[in-house]
């Protein structure tokens, strides 16, 4: 059985998010979505919300495991014993950045490969973009699951 994690801020889950799990199905039996948890960053939801909101956006499916993380992504990735780091790739901006991360991950622990699925219909949405568009009152609900839709509206107070 083949295991990928897929580890992310998720501060929230975009369809983004959601289509490279999907695509990342094709290739892998199971993926580990790992929330990274770091109180240094200033997030709008808490480790707990952006869980739940994963594991209801991929409506439960068996082969999706949702779990958070601290600290390093090498270690991590060492004890649940899996060796594939997945990450989508939206375009020129995200490459420079997953170069150095990739390499940096592989000394870390050499073990571990990491592998990137073209970005797709949603290639333009980030969480950052989506908290920004919905705190000026933006209608997001196109671009984010319906459980994340409702939550930015009742933490935007709208
Ligand atoms: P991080 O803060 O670690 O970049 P994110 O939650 O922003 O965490 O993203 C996690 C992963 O998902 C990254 O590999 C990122 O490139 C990818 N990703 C984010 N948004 C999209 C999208 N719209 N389409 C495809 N991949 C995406």
């Amino acid at each position: 059985m083949t295991t990928a994690i897929y580890a992310g801020s998720f501060d929230p889950i975009t369809k983004g998010h959601v289509s490279i799990i999907r695509s990342g199905l094709v290739a892998f039996d199971r993926i580990i979505v790992a929330v990274v948890i770091n109180p240094n960053k200033k997030s709008l939801f808490t480790v707990e919300e952006r869980m739940h909101m994963i594991k209801a956006s991929v409506d439960a499916d068996a082969r999706v495991e949702v779990d958070g993380f601290e600290g390093l992504l090498a270690d991590y990735a060492r004890k649940q014993n899996v060796r594939v780091v997945l990450r989508g790739l939206r375009g020129v901006a995200d490459f420079e950045y997953e170069l150095q991360m990739a390499n940096m991950n592989r000394n870390l622990n050499a073990e571990m490969e990491t592998v990137f699925i073209m970005a797709n219909d949603y290639f333009y949405v980030s969480s950052s973009l989506v908290k920004e568009a919905a705190t000026l009152g933006g209608d997001v609900s196109n671009v984010v699951p319906e459980i994340v839709a409702r939550k930015l509206r009742e933490r935007l107070g709208r």
